[in-house]
């Protein structure tokens, strides 16, 4: 049987690529997001034409862990995913003396307790198996820091130092945990910056497109990363280096 990648926020932007990516390598495939409708009409099709021999669709929103656990257990039963892509995330960009919160609570809230809602179930069974490939998506922001974003920030370092510690725990058992960290990747998240004055901090000076995120999932997914754990792969045109 194929293996089974899960592709945590699958319905647009990076995870939408990154699905449609793991369908063409020849995983299962199953794809979470907050709306069904979304899902079918998007990123479900474009698996099934990316050559994926099934497709699943899990819905719930990540900040309610009885959701997840209920969808899981539909969807999974035991059969639960060998991969999984945590990519869901969401910002909430302020200056820090002008930041209430609901911007904190909401930023730490999703991205940190997100993880520990949809990865920490899948772990165990991984465990078992004695195979997993878990790739969390955190940032620059997360490595560098990033003005306007000290929430943001904190959540996505918070990321790399469980994805590390997480990768410590299973490495002996051949489940493997890595980081990418995108710079300024082209989707909605990044609708408004004001471009001409983000290109030039930009060494590539450009955005990066979604599936050059993309590939660096697959590579972290597949056979030529068997020996890579704990790692932080940046994919940002040079702008943390
Ligand atoms: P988008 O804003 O396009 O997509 C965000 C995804 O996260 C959506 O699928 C969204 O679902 C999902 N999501 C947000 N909140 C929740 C929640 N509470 N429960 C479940 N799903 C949720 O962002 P990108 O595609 O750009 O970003 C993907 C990841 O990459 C994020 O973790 C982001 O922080 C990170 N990143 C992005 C960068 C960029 O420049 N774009 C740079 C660095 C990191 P829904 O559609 O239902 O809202």
């Amino acid at each position: 049987m194929r293996r089974k990648a899960l592709v945590i926020g699958a319905n647009r932007g990076i995870g939408r690529e990154i699905a449609v990516r793991l369908a063409s390598d020849g995983f299962r495939i199953c794809v979470s997001g907050r709306n069904l409708e979304q899902l079918e009409e998007g990123v479900v099709p474009e698996c099934r034409k990316a050559g994926a021999e099934s497709v699943e669709t899990l819905v719930f929103d990540m900040t309610d862990a009885e959701a997840v656990r209920k969808e899981y257990e539909r969807v999974f039963g035991d059969d639960t995913p060998d991969v999984a892509v945590y990519n869901a995330g969401c910002n909430a960009d302020n200056l820090f003396a002008f930041m209430d919160d609901a911007q904190w609570e909401k930023v730490l809230r999703t991205n940190v307790d997100g993880f520990f809602h949809t990865i920490q179930p899948l772990v165990g069974n991984m465990i078992a198996r004695k195979f997993g490939r878990i790739v969390v998506i955190s940032s620059v922001s997360g490595q560098a820091g990033q003005s306007g974003q000290v929430n943001y920030s904190a959540a996505k370092a918070a990321l790399i130092g469980a994805a590390k510690a997480l990768a410590r725990e299973v490495a002996r058992k051949n489940v493997l945990v890595n980081v990418v960290a995108p710079g300024v990747i082209d989707t909605d998240m990044v609708k408004d910056l004001p471009k001409e004055q983000v290109l030039p901090l930009i060494p590539m000076r450009r955005y990066g497109l979604t599936g050059e995120v993309a590939g660096a999932v697959s590579f972290l997914c597949g056979p030529d990363s068997s020996y890579m754990t704990g790692q932080v792969l940046g994919v940002n045109g040079g702008l943390y280096i």
